[in-house]
Protein backbone atom coordinates (compact mmCIF):
# COMPACT_ATOMS: atom_id res chain seq x y z
CA UNK A 1 0.00 0.00 0.00
CA UNK A 2 1.23 3.28 -0.49
CA UNK A 3 0.77 5.61 2.25
CA UNK A 4 -0.84 9.07 0.81
CA UNK A 5 -1.62 11.98 4.05
CA UNK A 6 -3.06 14.92 3.25
CA UNK A 7 -3.09 18.76 4.47
CA UNK A 8 -6.24 20.20 4.19
CA UNK A 9 -6.45 23.75 5.60
CA UNK A 10 -9.65 26.11 5.01
CA UNK A 11 -7.99 28.96 3.26
CA UNK A 12 -8.66 31.61 5.64
CA UNK A 13 -5.64 34.17 4.79
CA UNK A 14 -3.13 32.67 6.95
CA UNK A 15 -1.75 29.78 7.75
CA UNK A 16 -2.04 29.23 11.26
CA UNK A 17 1.35 27.42 13.51
CA UNK A 18 -0.84 24.37 14.03
CA UNK A 19 -1.96 23.89 10.53
CA UNK A 20 1.66 23.80 9.24
CA UNK A 21 2.48 21.65 12.03
CA UNK A 22 -0.24 19.20 11.23
CA UNK A 23 1.06 19.95 7.78
CA UNK A 24 4.92 18.87 8.69
CA UNK A 25 3.90 15.67 10.68
CA UNK A 26 1.59 14.55 7.59
CA UNK A 27 4.51 15.40 5.46
CA UNK A 28 7.05 13.38 7.60
CA UNK A 29 4.86 10.47 7.71
CA UNK A 30 4.49 10.47 4.11
CA UNK A 31 7.94 10.94 2.67
CA UNK A 32 9.73 8.52 5.47
CA UNK A 33 7.50 5.76 4.19
CA UNK A 34 8.35 6.83 0.85
CA UNK A 35 4.36 8.01 -0.08
CA UNK A 36 2.78 10.68 -1.58
CA UNK A 37 1.67 14.63 0.15
CA UNK A 38 -1.53 16.18 -0.84
CA UNK A 39 -2.75 19.92 -0.13
CA UNK A 40 -6.54 19.81 -0.53
CA UNK A 41 -8.26 23.38 0.21
CA UNK A 42 -11.54 23.14 2.48
CA UNK A 43 -13.38 26.14 1.33
CA UNK A 44 -17.12 25.04 0.80
CA UNK A 45 -17.18 26.14 4.35
CA UNK A 46 -17.51 30.21 2.70
CA UNK A 47 -18.07 32.10 -0.07
CA UNK A 48 -15.43 31.41 -2.75
CA UNK A 49 -12.57 33.08 -1.34
CA UNK A 50 -9.24 31.16 -2.49
CA UNK A 51 -6.96 33.72 -4.61
CA UNK A 52 -4.57 35.08 -2.11
CA UNK A 53 -5.43 33.12 0.25
CA UNK A 54 -5.08 30.25 -1.26
CA UNK A 55 -1.15 31.71 -2.14
CA UNK A 56 -0.35 32.34 1.44
CA UNK A 57 -0.70 28.56 2.11
CA UNK A 58 1.32 27.62 -1.21
CA UNK A 59 4.12 30.16 -0.64
CA UNK A 60 4.35 29.15 3.27
CA UNK A 61 4.27 25.55 2.41
CA UNK A 62 6.76 26.04 -0.32
CA UNK A 63 9.33 28.76 1.75
CA UNK A 64 9.15 26.39 4.69
CA UNK A 65 10.17 23.05 2.86
CA UNK A 66 6.82 21.33 3.19
CA UNK A 67 6.71 20.41 -0.57
CA UNK A 68 3.44 19.00 -1.88
CA UNK A 69 3.14 16.43 -4.34
CA UNK A 70 -0.37 16.99 -5.11
CA UNK A 71 -2.03 20.30 -4.94
CA UNK A 72 -4.60 23.24 -6.42
CA UNK A 73 -1.11 24.53 -7.99
CA UNK A 74 0.78 21.84 -8.92
CA UNK A 75 -2.02 19.44 -9.96
CA UNK A 76 -2.09 15.89 -9.70
CA UNK A 77 -4.26 12.65 -10.57
CA UNK A 78 -6.81 12.93 -7.88
CA UNK A 79 -7.96 16.46 -8.54
CA UNK A 80 -9.47 18.80 -8.27
CA UNK A 81 -7.64 19.64 -4.70
CA UNK A 82 -10.02 22.59 -4.24
CA UNK A 83 -13.09 21.18 -2.56
CA UNK A 84 -15.64 24.40 -3.79
CA UNK A 85 -14.66 22.83 -7.77
CA UNK A 86 -15.65 18.96 -6.49
CA UNK A 87 -19.12 20.25 -5.94
CA UNK A 88 -20.95 18.31 -8.10
CA UNK A 89 -18.81 14.99 -7.45
CA UNK A 90 -20.52 14.72 -3.43
CA UNK A 91 -24.12 14.55 -4.27
CA UNK A 92 -24.13 10.97 -6.22
CA UNK A 93 -22.17 9.36 -2.79
CA UNK A 94 -25.15 11.13 -0.48
CA UNK A 95 -28.21 9.78 -2.80
CA UNK A 96 -26.57 6.11 -2.14
CA UNK A 97 -26.71 6.94 1.64
CA UNK A 98 -30.13 7.74 1.18
CA UNK A 99 -31.00 4.75 -0.76
CA UNK A 100 -29.70 2.36 2.11
CA UNK A 101 -30.83 4.30 4.73
CA UNK A 102 -27.63 5.89 6.20
CA UNK A 103 -28.84 9.05 5.49
CA UNK A 104 -32.44 10.83 4.94
CA UNK A 105 -33.64 14.02 3.39
CA UNK A 106 -34.73 16.76 6.47
CA UNK A 107 -37.00 19.55 5.57
CA UNK A 108 -37.15 20.89 9.47
CA UNK A 109 -37.45 24.94 8.92
CA UNK A 110 -34.81 27.31 11.15
CA UNK A 111 -37.37 27.77 13.16
CA UNK A 112 -38.79 24.26 14.23
CA UNK A 113 -34.26 23.58 14.52
CA UNK A 114 -34.73 26.77 17.25
CA UNK A 115 -37.73 25.78 18.67
CA UNK A 116 -36.24 22.39 19.69
CA UNK A 117 -32.89 23.80 20.66
CA UNK A 118 -34.91 26.15 23.16
CA UNK A 119 -36.83 23.59 24.39
CA UNK A 120 -33.72 21.80 25.74
CA UNK A 121 -32.58 19.43 23.04
CA UNK A 122 -29.23 18.75 22.58
CA UNK A 123 -28.80 17.37 19.27
CA UNK A 124 -31.47 17.09 16.21
CA UNK A 125 -33.88 14.88 17.04
CA UNK A 126 -33.94 12.19 13.91
CA UNK A 127 -38.22 14.20 12.76
CA UNK A 128 -38.03 13.77 9.40
CA UNK A 129 -36.39 10.34 9.06
CA UNK A 130 -39.84 8.97 9.58
CA UNK A 131 -40.77 10.79 6.26
CA UNK A 132 -41.13 7.80 3.58
CA UNK A 133 -38.79 8.10 1.02
CA UNK A 134 -41.17 8.06 -1.57
CA UNK A 135 -42.64 11.06 0.14
CA UNK A 136 -39.41 12.87 0.32
CA UNK A 137 -38.35 12.53 -2.91
CA UNK A 138 -41.94 14.38 -4.52
CA UNK A 139 -40.78 16.84 -1.98
CA UNK A 140 -37.44 17.19 -3.45
CA UNK A 141 -38.76 16.90 -7.04
CA UNK A 142 -41.44 19.85 -6.32
CA UNK A 143 -38.36 22.38 -4.97
CA UNK A 144 -39.11 22.40 -1.50
CA UNK A 145 -35.91 23.17 0.40
CA UNK A 146 -33.88 20.57 1.83
CA UNK A 147 -30.88 19.11 3.35
CA UNK A 148 -29.34 15.47 4.27
CA UNK A 149 -28.53 14.03 7.08
CA UNK A 150 -26.66 11.39 8.24
CA UNK A 151 -28.35 8.48 10.02
CA UNK A 152 -26.55 7.70 13.03
CA UNK A 153 -27.37 4.49 14.97
CA UNK A 154 -29.23 5.37 18.48
CA UNK A 155 -27.90 2.37 20.65
CA UNK A 156 -24.55 0.89 20.95
CA UNK A 157 -21.12 2.51 20.38
CA UNK A 158 -18.13 2.54 18.15
CA UNK A 159 -14.90 1.74 18.35
CA UNK A 160 -11.97 2.63 16.54
CA UNK A 161 -8.02 2.52 16.62
CA UNK A 162 -6.08 6.13 16.60
CA UNK A 163 -2.44 6.08 15.69
CA UNK A 164 -1.84 8.43 19.15
CA UNK A 165 -4.83 7.81 21.37
CA UNK A 166 -5.07 3.95 21.06
CA UNK A 167 -8.48 2.13 20.77
CA UNK A 168 -11.37 5.15 21.16
CA UNK A 169 -14.74 4.68 21.79
CA UNK A 170 -17.76 6.96 21.41
CA UNK A 171 -21.35 5.74 22.49
CA UNK A 172 -24.00 6.87 19.26
CA UNK A 173 -25.68 8.49 21.82
CA UNK A 174 -22.93 11.33 22.01
CA UNK A 175 -23.33 11.61 18.00
CA UNK A 176 -25.67 13.70 16.05
CA UNK A 177 -27.09 13.04 12.62
CA UNK A 178 -24.93 15.73 11.52
CA UNK A 179 -26.47 17.50 8.10
CA UNK A 180 -23.84 16.02 5.23
CA UNK A 181 -25.46 18.18 2.48
CA UNK A 182 -26.07 21.56 3.15
CA UNK A 183 -29.57 23.38 1.49
CA UNK A 184 -26.96 25.33 -0.80
CA UNK A 185 -26.42 22.14 -2.27
CA UNK A 186 -23.13 21.80 -0.91
CA UNK A 187 -20.98 19.69 1.65
CA UNK A 188 -20.07 19.95 4.78
CA UNK A 189 -17.01 18.98 6.25
CA UNK A 190 -18.24 16.16 7.79
CA UNK A 191 -19.36 14.61 4.49
CA UNK A 192 -16.75 16.05 2.35
CA UNK A 193 -13.74 15.10 4.15
CA UNK A 194 -14.78 11.43 4.03
CA UNK A 195 -15.73 11.23 0.43
CA UNK A 196 -12.18 13.49 -0.42
CA UNK A 197 -10.31 11.10 1.40
CA UNK A 198 -11.58 8.02 0.19
CA UNK A 199 -11.26 9.36 -3.52
CA UNK A 200 -7.76 11.14 -3.38
CA UNK A 201 -6.57 7.54 -1.77
CA UNK A 202 -5.37 8.90 1.37
CA UNK A 203 -4.50 6.20 3.89
CA UNK A 204 -3.66 8.39 7.02
CA UNK A 205 -5.28 10.91 8.02
CA UNK A 206 -3.42 13.55 10.27
CA UNK A 207 -5.65 16.09 11.89
CA UNK A 208 -6.65 17.99 14.90
CA UNK A 209 -7.96 16.89 18.04
CA UNK A 210 -10.99 18.52 17.60
CA UNK A 211 -12.48 15.62 15.11
CA UNK A 212 -11.80 12.73 17.18
CA UNK A 213 -14.72 12.19 18.78
CA UNK A 214 -16.94 12.84 15.65
CA UNK A 215 -14.56 9.85 13.77
CA UNK A 216 -17.19 7.12 14.69
CA UNK A 217 -19.43 8.93 12.22
CA UNK A 218 -17.12 9.17 10.02
CA UNK A 219 -15.98 5.46 9.85
CA UNK A 220 -20.12 4.65 9.56
CA UNK A 221 -20.09 6.67 6.38
CA UNK A 222 -16.90 4.81 4.64
CA UNK A 223 -18.48 1.49 5.76
CA UNK A 224 -22.06 2.57 3.96
CA UNK A 225 -20.33 2.95 0.92
CA UNK A 226 -18.16 0.21 0.46
CA UNK A 227 -15.12 1.30 1.46
CA UNK A 228 -12.00 0.73 4.11
CA UNK A 229 -11.44 3.42 6.89
CA UNK A 230 -7.98 5.29 6.71
CA UNK A 231 -5.63 4.97 9.49
CA UNK A 232 -5.71 8.27 11.92
CA UNK A 233 -3.57 10.55 14.07
CA UNK A 234 -5.31 12.89 15.98
CA UNK A 235 -2.96 15.71 17.53
CA UNK A 236 -3.14 17.71 20.03
CA UNK A 237 -3.52 21.68 20.20
CA UNK A 238 -0.87 24.29 20.38
CA UNK A 239 -1.81 26.14 23.23
CA UNK A 240 -0.73 29.67 24.26
CA UNK A 241 -1.22 28.83 27.92
CA UNK A 242 -2.58 26.31 30.18
CA UNK A 243 -6.52 27.74 29.15
CA UNK A 244 -6.54 29.30 25.96
CA UNK A 245 -5.28 28.17 22.32
CA UNK A 246 -2.91 29.62 20.41
CA UNK A 247 -4.68 32.10 18.26
CA UNK A 248 -4.37 35.55 16.24
CA UNK A 249 -6.63 37.07 18.94
CA UNK A 250 -3.58 37.18 20.46
CA UNK A 251 -0.83 38.13 18.84
CA UNK A 252 1.20 36.13 16.70
CA UNK A 253 -0.45 32.84 15.62
CA UNK A 254 0.60 32.06 11.90
CA UNK A 255 4.06 31.18 10.12
CA UNK A 256 4.01 34.46 8.65
CA UNK A 257 3.56 36.38 12.01
CA UNK A 258 6.70 34.21 12.89
CA UNK A 259 8.63 35.06 10.04
CA UNK A 260 7.92 39.23 10.34
CA UNK A 261 9.37 38.96 14.01
CA UNK A 262 12.62 38.03 12.81
CA UNK A 263 12.71 34.43 12.99
CA UNK A 264 14.21 31.85 10.02
CA UNK A 265 11.98 29.55 9.22
CA UNK A 266 14.30 26.62 9.57
CA UNK A 267 13.96 27.84 13.33
CA UNK A 268 10.17 27.97 12.93
CA UNK A 269 9.73 24.63 11.95
CA UNK A 270 12.48 23.25 13.77
CA UNK A 271 10.13 24.26 17.08
CA UNK A 272 6.68 23.45 15.84
CA UNK A 273 8.44 20.26 15.07
CA UNK A 274 9.09 19.90 18.95
CA UNK A 275 5.10 20.70 19.92
CA UNK A 276 3.84 17.78 20.14
CA UNK A 277 6.36 14.95 19.32
CA UNK A 278 9.98 14.89 21.43
CA UNK A 279 12.68 12.42 18.98
CA UNK A 280 13.80 9.80 21.19
CA UNK A 281 17.59 11.03 21.55
CA UNK A 282 15.71 14.51 23.17
CA UNK A 283 17.55 16.25 20.25
CA UNK A 284 15.98 19.66 20.15
CA UNK A 285 17.54 21.01 17.53
CA UNK A 286 17.76 19.33 14.10
CA UNK A 287 17.14 19.51 10.16
CA UNK A 288 14.42 18.55 7.70
CA UNK A 289 16.61 15.05 7.00
CA UNK A 290 17.30 14.76 10.62
CA UNK A 291 13.25 14.66 11.05
CA UNK A 292 12.59 12.32 8.21
CA UNK A 293 14.85 10.08 9.86
CA UNK A 294 13.40 10.45 13.32
CA UNK A 295 9.64 11.26 13.03
CA UNK A 296 7.78 8.42 14.71
CA UNK A 297 4.50 8.52 15.84
CA UNK A 298 5.27 7.01 19.13
CA UNK A 299 6.69 10.01 20.21
CA UNK A 300 3.80 12.17 19.54
CA UNK A 301 1.84 13.71 22.25
CA UNK A 302 -1.47 12.90 24.39
CA UNK A 303 -1.48 15.93 25.50
CA UNK A 304 -1.75 19.41 24.65
CA UNK A 305 1.75 21.51 24.25
CA UNK A 306 2.46 25.43 25.04
CA UNK A 307 3.78 27.48 22.61
CA UNK A 308 6.81 28.98 24.70
CA UNK A 309 8.00 32.09 22.80
CA UNK A 310 10.90 32.28 24.80
CA UNK A 311 12.25 28.56 23.32
CA UNK A 312 11.51 29.84 19.72
CA UNK A 313 13.92 32.62 20.35
CA UNK A 314 16.83 30.30 21.68
CA UNK A 315 16.31 27.94 18.70
CA UNK A 316 16.79 30.83 16.50
CA UNK A 317 19.59 32.46 17.61
CA UNK A 318 21.09 28.98 17.85
CA UNK A 319 20.44 29.41 13.78
CA UNK A 320 21.55 32.29 13.65
CA UNK A 321 24.96 31.57 15.07
CA UNK A 322 24.99 29.22 12.09
CA UNK A 323 24.80 32.28 9.17
CA UNK A 324 27.50 33.25 7.59
CA UNK A 325 27.75 37.25 7.92
CA UNK A 326 26.22 37.87 4.75
CA UNK A 327 23.36 35.60 5.24
CA UNK A 328 22.75 37.45 8.19
CA UNK A 329 23.42 40.79 6.95
CA UNK A 330 20.39 39.76 4.08
CA UNK A 331 17.80 38.89 6.97
CA UNK A 332 18.78 41.50 8.84
CA UNK A 333 18.57 44.56 6.57
CA UNK A 334 14.86 44.97 6.28
CA UNK A 335 14.96 44.99 10.19
CA UNK A 336 17.66 47.68 9.98
CA UNK A 337 16.08 49.84 7.28
CA UNK A 338 13.42 50.02 9.17
CA UNK A 339 15.43 52.15 12.16
CA UNK A 340 15.47 55.59 11.28
CA UNK A 341 18.33 57.17 13.04
CA UNK A 342 20.82 53.69 11.53
CA UNK A 343 20.11 56.03 8.28
CA UNK A 344 23.41 56.55 6.82
CA UNK A 345 25.23 54.55 8.95
CA UNK A 346 26.96 51.50 7.32
CA UNK A 347 24.06 48.78 7.90
CA UNK A 348 26.70 45.88 6.53
CA UNK A 349 29.50 46.78 9.02
CA UNK A 350 26.78 47.06 12.25
CA UNK A 351 25.31 43.45 11.00
CA UNK A 352 28.12 41.78 11.84
CA UNK A 353 28.55 43.71 14.92
CA UNK A 354 24.91 42.47 15.84
CA UNK A 355 25.27 39.08 14.42
CA UNK A 356 26.87 37.20 17.79
CA UNK A 357 24.14 38.68 19.34
CA UNK A 358 20.75 38.55 18.04
CA UNK A 359 18.31 35.74 18.83
CA UNK A 360 16.04 37.26 16.43
CA UNK A 361 15.81 39.45 13.70
CA UNK A 362 13.87 41.96 15.75
CA UNK A 363 16.27 42.47 18.28
CA UNK A 364 18.73 44.81 15.85
CA UNK A 365 15.89 48.05 16.32
CA UNK A 366 15.59 49.55 19.35
CA UNK A 367 13.05 48.33 21.77
CA UNK A 368 9.99 50.50 20.94
CA UNK A 369 10.94 49.74 17.38
CA UNK A 370 9.76 46.39 17.37
CA UNK A 371 7.83 46.45 20.34
CA UNK A 372 4.92 44.10 18.56
CA UNK A 373 7.66 42.27 16.94
CA UNK A 374 9.47 40.97 20.31
CA UNK A 375 8.25 39.09 23.79
CA UNK A 376 7.24 40.94 26.89
CA UNK A 377 10.62 39.90 28.04
CA UNK A 378 12.41 41.27 25.43
CA UNK A 379 11.69 44.83 24.99
CA UNK A 380 14.39 45.55 27.03
CA UNK A 381 16.49 44.19 23.92
CA UNK A 382 18.58 47.51 22.45
CA UNK A 383 21.02 46.53 20.85
CA UNK A 384 21.40 49.68 18.54
CA UNK A 385 20.02 52.33 20.92
CA UNK A 386 23.63 53.26 21.46
CA UNK A 387 23.42 55.48 18.38
CA UNK A 388 21.03 57.63 20.29
CA UNK A 389 22.21 57.90 23.81
CA UNK A 390 24.75 60.17 23.14
CA UNK A 391 22.77 62.65 24.11
CA UNK A 392 21.78 61.21 27.23
CA UNK A 393 25.34 61.07 28.56
CA UNK A 394 26.03 62.17 31.94
CA UNK A 395 29.41 62.31 33.99
CA UNK A 396 28.86 59.94 36.01
CA UNK A 397 28.72 57.10 33.37
CA UNK A 398 32.33 57.14 32.79
CA UNK A 399 32.56 55.46 36.64
CA UNK A 400 34.03 52.53 36.03
CA UNK A 401 35.72 50.75 39.39
CA UNK A 402 37.88 48.04 37.47
CA UNK A 403 38.83 50.11 34.92
CA UNK A 404 39.69 53.30 37.93
CA UNK A 405 37.92 55.83 35.47
CA UNK A 406 35.62 58.62 36.07
CA UNK A 407 34.76 61.93 35.37
CA UNK A 408 37.79 64.19 35.93
CA UNK A 409 40.17 61.74 34.02
CA UNK A 410 38.09 61.48 31.09
CA UNK A 411 37.70 65.41 30.70
CA UNK A 412 41.96 65.24 31.54
CA UNK A 413 41.92 62.44 28.35
CA UNK A 414 39.30 63.61 25.82
CA UNK A 415 41.37 66.18 24.10
CA UNK A 416 43.85 63.66 23.69
CA UNK A 417 41.46 61.63 21.92
CA UNK A 418 40.09 63.88 20.11
CA UNK A 419 43.87 64.34 19.10
CA UNK A 420 44.32 60.79 18.20
CA UNK A 421 41.20 60.22 16.49
CA UNK A 422 41.80 63.30 14.15
CA UNK A 423 45.59 62.07 13.45
CA UNK A 424 45.49 58.48 13.45
CA UNK A 425 42.57 57.27 12.71
CA UNK A 426 43.76 54.23 10.32
CA UNK A 427 45.28 53.20 12.98
CA UNK A 428 43.12 53.92 16.25
CA UNK A 429 42.89 50.92 18.43
CA UNK A 430 47.11 50.36 18.39
CA UNK A 431 47.17 55.14 18.89
CA UNK A 432 44.98 54.10 21.82
CA UNK A 433 47.18 51.49 23.14
CA UNK A 434 50.03 53.05 22.75
CA UNK A 435 48.67 56.15 24.68
CA UNK A 436 47.48 53.76 27.28
CA UNK A 437 51.27 52.49 27.76
CA UNK A 438 52.50 56.19 27.88
CA UNK A 439 49.98 57.59 30.35
CA UNK A 440 50.34 54.94 32.46
CA UNK A 441 46.36 53.92 32.59
CA UNK A 442 45.25 50.58 31.81
CA UNK A 443 43.86 49.85 28.25
CA UNK A 444 40.45 49.24 29.22
CA UNK A 445 40.06 52.39 30.88
CA UNK A 446 41.22 54.44 27.68
CA UNK A 447 39.00 51.89 25.63
CA UNK A 448 35.80 52.51 28.26
CA UNK A 449 36.08 56.61 27.88
CA UNK A 450 36.41 56.45 24.18
CA UNK A 451 33.48 53.84 24.01
CA UNK A 452 31.13 55.80 26.80
CA UNK A 453 32.33 59.23 25.01
CA UNK A 454 30.25 58.67 22.23
CA UNK A 455 27.84 56.32 22.96
CA UNK A 456 26.98 56.94 26.57
CA UNK A 457 25.82 53.27 26.79
CA UNK A 458 27.61 50.68 29.17
CA UNK A 459 26.83 47.66 26.49
CA UNK A 460 27.29 48.01 22.44
CA UNK A 461 27.62 45.73 20.03
CA UNK A 462 30.95 46.20 19.60
CA UNK A 463 34.04 48.06 21.31
CA UNK A 464 35.49 51.57 21.18
CA UNK A 465 36.98 51.40 17.91
CA UNK A 466 34.16 49.38 16.55
CA UNK A 467 31.57 51.78 17.54
CA UNK A 468 33.96 54.33 15.98
CA UNK A 469 33.88 53.21 12.59
CA UNK A 470 30.77 52.48 12.64
CA UNK A 471 29.85 56.43 13.22
CA UNK A 472 33.02 57.27 11.03
CA UNK A 473 35.92 60.23 11.59
CA UNK A 474 33.56 63.34 11.43
CA UNK A 475 30.35 61.91 13.91
CA UNK A 476 33.24 60.42 16.60
CA UNK A 477 34.88 63.52 17.13
CA UNK A 478 31.08 65.44 16.85
CA UNK A 479 30.39 63.04 19.92
CA UNK A 480 34.20 63.47 21.44
CA UNK A 481 33.71 67.27 21.69
CA UNK A 482 30.41 66.90 22.89
CA UNK A 483 31.59 64.74 25.51
CA UNK A 484 34.23 66.89 26.13
CA UNK A 485 32.11 70.05 26.72
CA UNK A 486 29.97 68.19 28.53
CA UNK A 487 32.53 67.64 30.81
CA UNK A 488 34.12 71.14 30.79
CA UNK A 489 30.65 72.31 31.86
CA UNK A 490 30.53 70.77 34.96
N1 LIG B 1 -10.46 21.96 6.98
C1 LIG B 1 -10.31 21.24 8.21
C2 LIG B 1 -9.59 22.14 9.18
O1 LIG B 1 -8.93 23.08 8.76
C3 LIG B 1 -9.49 20.00 7.94
C4 LIG B 1 -9.47 18.98 8.99
C5 LIG B 1 -8.84 17.73 8.43
O2 LIG B 1 -7.64 17.70 8.27
O3 LIG B 1 -9.59 16.79 8.14
O4 LIG B 1 -9.71 21.96 10.38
Amino acid sequence: MRVRTRFAPSPTGYLHIGGMRTALYAYLYAKQHGGDFILRLEDTDRERLVGDAAQIIYDSMKEAGLCYDEGPDVGGDYGPYIQSERRDIYMKYAEQLIESGDAYYCFCTKERLEEMHASGATKYDKHCLSIPLEEAKRRVAAGEQYVIRQNVPENGEYTFHDLVFGDVTVPYADLEDNVLIKSDGLPTYNFANVIDDHLMGITHVIRGVEYLSSTPKYDLLYRALGWEPPAYMHLQPIMRDARHKLSKRYGAASYKDFINKGYLKDAIINYIALLGWSPKDNTEKFDMAYMLENFSVDGLSRSPSIFDEAKLRWLNGEYIKELTDDEFYAHALPFLEQVDYLKGLDLKYLSTLLHSRCLSFADVGPSECFKDMRTEDDLSVNLTEFVTAADKLTPDMFVHAKNKTDAALARDMLPDLIKLTEERWNDLYPALEEYAAAKGVKKGAVLWVYRIGITASPVTPGGATEMATLFGKEETLRRLNAALELLSRQ
